[in-house]
């Protein structure tokens, strides 16, 4: 019976590998990403070349798979359907997890940070976090230098409970929408401060819309996303619900109900900052809010 099975699974290897044999090495379509890959290696003083896997080449591949390494053969299959239309962030990041398996001989990790954050780069099958994975932010250093050494501690700016003291209060109102240049109001943007907001009159499925220049968070009781970043948590807002944005050294963080579920480095607008009470559909009243601007100490 073992026999039978190994020869079976032989032949369906000689399958595979007469389809693919003609195109071995690495597909020009990865290049730019194999390249980054070389860069980053350098950082973390590892040397990567072309010939140290065996291909990259498209194929097709089962379910929402975006990519596969062979660890016999170091070979990688990316899943073809989608690929053009996909996001540089999104084909660096499947061809780092790939070149993770083939390469750094990494497993996968499903280990998750308690944002809801990805703790790596190897997430994998039926993971459940979340991986905002994009070029220049925090994160790419971090999930970098975590996928070259799984040793990599998480980072300082990686904070879950936010508890710096208000130094002054610039704005306390209540609005169901505002519009402000932060520039306007005199603020130093190099220093610590925080937006809140919290709903008056709220109802079940009404939102609360933040935009910061061209970047906008809205919150809903079934999603949180930011522009293109989806940040999808627990259904989590009610009558007391308060969002809260903090720009803590040169950082962005954005808490819901004091539990953080962003961090990034987004080089915001603040000459264009919105934010506004969405009503759910045949509501009679304003929901309306309570909106802070608070400069924060150390
Ligand atoms: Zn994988």
């Amino acid at each position: 019976m073992k026999k039978t099975l190994f020869v079976t699974a032989i032949s369906f290897l000689f399958v595979i590998s007469s389809c693919n044999s003609p195109d071995k090495g690495i597909d020009p379509s990865f290049n730019q990403y194999v390249d980054l890959f070389i860069e980053e290696a350098a950082k973390h003083d590892v040397t990567f070349n072309y010939a140290d896997v065996r291909g990259i080449q498209f194929g097709d591949l089962d379910g929402s798979i975006g990519g596969t390494c062979n660890f016999r053969n170091s070979d990688i299959t990316i899943r073809e359907d989608g690929w053009n239309n996909a996001s540089d962030d999104y084909k660096t990041r499947v061809i780092f997890h790939e070149l993770g398996h083939c390469f750094l001989d990494r497993r996968h990790l499903n280990s998750e940070l308690p944002s809801g954050h990805c703790l790596s780069l190897m997430a994998g099958e039926n993971m459940t976090c979340r991986n905002p994975y994009s070029i220049g932010s925090i994160w790419y250093d971090y999930y970098n230098d975590e996928l070259f050494d799984d040793n990599t501690p998480i980072p300082d700016w990686y904070i879950t409970e936010f508890d710096k003291p208000i130094l002054e209060t610039l704005i306390d109102t209540t609005a169901t929408s505002t519009t402000l240049d932060l520039n306007v109001i005199g603020i130093d943007l190099n220093q610590n401060f925080e937006i809140r907001a919290s709903f008056i009159n709220w109802q079940y499925n009404d939102n609360l819309e933040l935009s910061l220049g061209t970047q906008k968070l809205v919150i809903s009781n079934s999603i949180i996303f930011l522009t293109s970043i989806y940040l999808l948590q627990d259904p989590i807002l009610s009558a007391t619900t308060t969002l809260r944005f903090v720009q803590y050294q040169g950082l962005d963080y954005f808490f819901v109900d004091d539990k953080i579920f962003h961090i990034d480095n987004l080089d915001l607008d603040f000459s264009n900052l919105s934010i506004s009470t969405k009503k759910n559909i045949g509501q009679a009243a304003d929901i309306g809010m309570q909106f802070q601007l608070n400069l924060l100490g150390d």
